[in-house]
């Protein structure tokens, strides 16, 4: 079969991309193409007309499976600034899901009962977007230092390199201006449908709870018998999915207490987190155990449980 002209321009715009990831010499950023290899994400062109985003990488699909595809709806590869950016945004998210168990510990999978309690699911997904835009800004301020020319096509899309570069010299500590770099980037304004009065934290966080009920949902109508688990995040979750790529964009060693918690999450949000919680039965979610301690309970280390789940398994049941 022919290929389309949009797989042609994917597939130039792929070595063009990978030519520049090669370029970088900063050490922090180095061995982005090769991570990428390693982790099996596949690279999909799925247009769907009547989607406006211009797709993603895939978590759990629909099946409750690990999906661990990116679908590229309608991004725009004849532009390579552009493309490049989020290109590698989404690469971090695969490599996000490489390193994290928390990512995992989602009513969407399938195998997992041991699952993160509502806040901190949103708490995962706001942590998970925030690294990937810290990363991209610093993988896009590598690629312009070995690339120049091309500084004004990179800042087409995402937070400027000028920023990044007068954040790293006020700083002079990477972790500390990736923090701020990650905050900055969900602070910003959202261009959504409904959300022209709010951030881009809010929408992220609006998501993450509708994935999170839906998929409640669903496991309670397919009768689910295996008990679950709930789970608190640990500082060790965080760090885990800080440092998928380069250096920890949450604090190292110590987390950054904003990253802790939601941040400024609305009154409306908490009220809804609260709901659920109450209506699975989670009385204190602060008061539950941490997903290590809860995969510890059945003879199990986030680095085995990221291992069966990465390859669809299930966990042993628990230990009484
Ligand atoms: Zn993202």
């Amino acid at each position: 079969m022919a290929k389309s002209q949009h797989q042609k321009n994917f597939e130039t715009a792929c070595v063009a991309i990978n030519q520049l990831w090669d370029s970088i010499t900063m050490a922090d950023v180095t061995g982005l193409r090769a991570a990428f290899e390693k982790s099996g994400c596949g690279e999909k062109i799925r247009i769907d007309k009547t989607r406006t985003d211009l797709g993603g990488f895939s978590l759990y699909g629909l099946d409750q499976r690990f999906d661990n595809n990116i679908y590229y709806n309608r991004l725009r590869f004849d532009d390579t600034g552009f493309a490049f950016v989020r290109r590698t945004h989404e690469i971090i998210h695969a490599l996000q899901a490489q390193s994290s168990v928390a990512l995992h510990a989602n009513p969407g999978n399938k195998n997992a009962d041991i699952i993160l309690c509502p806040r901190d699911y949103l708490l995962i997904r706001e942590l998970a977007e925030e690294d990937a835009r810290a990363k991209e800004t610093l993988v896009k301020y590598a690629a312009a230092q070995a690339n120049p020319h091309l500084t004004t096509a990179f800042n087409s899309t995402g937070l400027s390199i000028k920023d990044f570069e007068t954040a790293l010299s006020i700083h002079k500590n990477m972790s500390m201006t990736l923090a701020v770099t990650a905050i900055s980037a969900l602070n910003t304004g959202c261009a959504e449908d409904g959300y022209e009065q709010k951030t881009l934290r809010d929408y992220y966080a609006d998501m993450a709870f509708f994935d999170y009920y839906q998929n409640i949902a669903r496991r309670q109508n397919e009768a689910d018998e295996h008990p679950v688990q709930f789970v608190r995040l640990g500082d060790e979750d965080i760090y885990d999915l800080g440092t998928a790529f380069g250096p920890c964009t949450f604090g190292s060693p110590d987390i950054y207490p904003a990253f802790q918690e939601l941040l400024s999450p609305s009154a409306e949000l908490l009220t809804e987190i609260a709901g659920l919680s109450e209506a699975l039965d989670i009385t204190d979610d602060r008061a539950l155990p941490t997903l290590s301690e809860a995969l510890t309970g059945r003879g199990q280390t986030p680095q085995s449980a990221l291992t069966l789940w990465r390859a669809n398994s299930a966990l042993p049941p628990a230990l009484n």
